[in-house]
């Protein structure tokens, strides 16, 4: 069959109950024929071999069936680097974008040596893109952590395919395994699960029924993980750090009370492309 009939098979929008976004249906097209996009776009009378039929008819039922695209073909573009991605990790968010451009703008700042955390790596998206953007200006210590060791091994595999040296990666339940340097200035990054349980209940099949729930879900308010997070901070007597945190909108209250603790330090709420209140930023200025 011609790419032509079998879009117009897949994609009409008059038959919505068997078909799929436009947008899908050309990314996973170019996934089963290894073919640039502008070329199948241009192309609607290329005709697919059987196989190619076959695989892409099988990834459309997959993706009718709400399977998110980026599983279906194993990777997702985040800040201009593609990452393997897989149903043990979260698939990076664009949204996650503004953090990393937050962060970089914060660790040009830093005249001595730093090190840098992202808790809960996951596919490790945060702390290589980070480390990658840093490269060239300044020598700090990266290290990704996750409770995972398969969301572990993904980031290990991103980071192979990255060539990036710089990254260590661990396993750890938040701080627990973790040492801070106490003599560097520390930065934290955490995009931990946050979403409230009910909410959670009430997200899309694309996210709940493939999407780990582990990073997802953190009780009733969402902000299990991030308590916990805090008060390893305490304990750890951590006094030269800064904290990114990604969170719900509707936390940003509870949680500038959770770091009150940690008075005179300043607070600062960041917003999403979308206007919401996102994350939050936690530094001594
Ligand atoms: N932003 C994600 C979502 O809405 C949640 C990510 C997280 O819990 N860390 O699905």
């Amino acid at each position: 069959m011609t790419i032509g009939a079998i879009q117009k098979i897949y994609t009409h929008p008059q038959v919505a109950t068997s078909a799929i976004a436009l947008e899908d249906f050309f990314v996973l097209l170019s996934h089963v024929t290894s073919k640039p996009k502008v070329f199948l776009l241009a192309h609607p009378e290329h005709d697919l071999t059987s196989e190619e039929e076959v695989a892409l008819k099988d990834l459309i039922e997959r993706r009718k069936n709400h399977e998110p695209v980026a599983y279906l073909i194993g990777h997702k573009e985040f800040y201009g680097r593609d990452f393997r991605v897989t149903p043990a990790t979260l698939i990076p968010r664009p949204e996650t974008e503004v953090l990393i451009e937050e962060v970089l703008g914060h660790l040009k700042t830093f005249s001595s040596p730093a090190a840098v955390f992202d808790i809960g790596t996951g596919s490790g998206a945060i702390i290589l893109t980070l480390a990658e953007e840093m490269s060239l200006q300044k020598d700090f210590l990266y290290i990704g952590t996750d409770i995972s060791p398969n969301a572990l091994m993904v980031a290990k595999e991103n980071q192979k395919l990255l060539n990036n040296t710089s990254v260590v990666f661990q396993e750890s339940d938040l701080l627990k395994n973790i040492i801070l340097p106490q003599e560097k200035n520390i930065c934290i990054i955490a995009n931990l699960p946050y979403v409230p349980t009910k909410m959670y209940e009430e997200t899309e099949p694309d996210v709940q029924n493939f999407e780990p729930r582990i990073a997802l879900e953190s009780g009733h308010d969402g902000l299990d993980h991030y308590r916990r997070l805090i008060t390893e901070i305490q304990e750890k007597k951590l006094t030269n750090f800064s904290l990114f945190l990604e969170i719900d909108p509707s936390q940003t209250n509870t949680l500038s009370e959770l770091l009150s603790v940690f008075s005179p330090m300043v607070t600062t709420v960041i917003q999403d492309l979308a206007g919401r209140e996102r994350f939050i930023k936690f530094s001594s200025s």
